[in-house]
């Protein structure tokens, strides 16, 4: 997903956020637990109990050749067994094929307008005309061989557990969901928490679900602004430390500027990485997502990229991974306008060629970044677009697809280094990154 500023005005009300919260050192030993607050929105459905499937709406011919049962039927977690939470329960992340290591199925914009906007969660057409448009756009990946799809979206920009399961139960493709909030979008459950309240309230959907669907988050989930405000800093500190005591990577969306071929992205990623560490994530706990920024080879010198280049090696050295995407972006579609695009595959080959030879082969993901279906604005597609426009409401869909990676972008990447090293980062790679030993004392 984007990282756009929303168009005129938006209300980032971060002087609502406690001072506190910046200050507060991490690592420090959080507060008794607050489970009135906490379990607000975490039902305590037990883990695997997932419900029987959702029927189809409206059929197509593909959809109804679909059997709508779980790839994986849920096992009882072992103690010091790696296993990724998927919203059809736990799956051997050893027994995943390809899997898109950074995707959106469902966005939802709204709350840039108003953390409290009443169109928030509601698209229009509802949500099934939505998982009819995203099912269409996952069997065309289905039939590329994707089995495991990672959803970035988190609260604050969407998060549906109920849409990607009933996504997974039509398509048989796997989805893995995050806790976590995006950038500064509270939603107004969570007015006037504590950092140690939020925390809380992620480590018990690792527990016990998201809120009563029984779905388990596989990981955590954080955005940052190019310079991260109050509240962000508040959600940062919450966040890494769920990770850090449930043992779950931190996936983080930094900032892309524009026209920023700087250091800057780079800079905002070890700060982040530091209050992770702080927290106690380490190292192979944590992501770099959208790491692009600095390696598009136009409008900068080549000595800057090979700067830039090299402090992502040495990011790779201290054992995080970094994650690229947009590689989506099709050039005969116009400039993705949020990264500045289009984009040269051969940019992105150049780099994953240089992470090989670096042995940083298992330290990089790649992914479409692509949102098949927004609100507003509907499915990339086009779907229901229409709607939106008698809706009166803007369309802040932008072209983006989740059929690229696998459909063009993998041969690319095999002819250039081999298909071992290419299953490390198509497969291997995210698989490990994205699944998590329990910790018995929690979960
Ligand atoms: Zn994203």
């Amino acid at each position: 997903m984007d990282s756009r500023t929303s168009p005129g005005g938006r209300a980032h009300r971060d002087s609502e956020a406690d001072d506190d919260a910046a200050s507060q050192s991490a690592g420090q030993s959080r507060r008794n637990f607050l489970k009135a607050a906490a379990m607000a929105g975490a039902g305590a459905v037990v883990a695997g109990a997932i419900p029987a499937a959702a029927a189809g709406s409206s059929p197509t011919s593909r959809r109804d050749a679909l059997t709508p049962k779980p790839l994986t039927a849920p096992k009882a977690a072992r103690p010091g067994v790696a296993r990724i939470d998927t919203v059809l329960g736990e799956v051997d992340p050893s027994s995943i094929g390809k899997v898109l290591a950074h995707e959106h199925l469902y966005v939802d914009f709204m709350l840039f307008f108003a953390l409290d906007h009443p169109g928030y969660l509601k698209p229009v057409g509802g949500f099934d005309a939505a998982i009819d448009v995203i099912s269409e756009y996952v069997m065309d990946v289905k039939d590329q061989g994707v089995e495991l799809i990672i959803d970035w979206g988190c609260m604050g920009v969407g998060r549906s557990a109920d849409t990607a399961r009933k996504v997974a139960q039509r398509t048989g493709v796997n989805v893995a969901i995050p806790t976590g909030i995006y950038k500064w979008l509270l939603e107004p459950r969570f007015d006037g928490w504590s950092v140690d309240q939020l925390t809380d309230f992620m480590i018990e959907e690792f527990k016990h679900g998201i809120d009563d669907t029984g779905i388990k988050p596989a990981f955590v989930k954080l955005g940052a602004d190019p310079v991260p405000t109050a509240i962000e800093t508040k959600i940062h500190h919450a966040a890494t430390q769920a990770a850090a005591e449930v043992n779950a990577t931190v996936a983080c969306h930094l900032p892309f500027p524009l026209d920023a071929r700087t250091d800057t992205e780079i800079a905002r990623a070890r700060q982040i990485w530091n209050i992770a560490r702080s927290a106690g994530v380490k190292p192979d706990r944590f992501v770099w997502g959208h790491a692009n920024g600095a390696i598009k080879a136009d409008k900068v010198s080549s000595a800057h990229l090979d700067s830039a280049r090299a402090q992502y090696f040495e990011l790779a050295a201290e054992g995080i991974t970094l994650q690229f995407d947009a590689v989506g972006s099709d050039p005969t579609n116009g400039a993705d306008p949020w990264f500045g695009g289009p984009t040269d595959p051969d940019v992105f080959l150049d780099v994953l060629e240089k992470f090989v030879a670096q042995g940083y082969g298992d330290r990089v993901m790649i992914s479409n970044d692509c949102s098949v279906y927004v609100n507003p604005g509907g499915g990339i597609g086009g779907e229901l677009l229409a709607d939106y426009t008698s809706a009166g409401l803007p369309n802040w869909q932008y072209p983006r697809d989740i059929r690229y990676l696998f459909g063009t972008f993998e041969a690319l990447l095999v002819a250039r280094i081999g298909s071992d090293a290419a299953t490390q980062i198509l497969s291997q790679t995210p698989a490990r990154v994205f699944s998590r030993v329990r910790t018995p004392s929690i979960d």
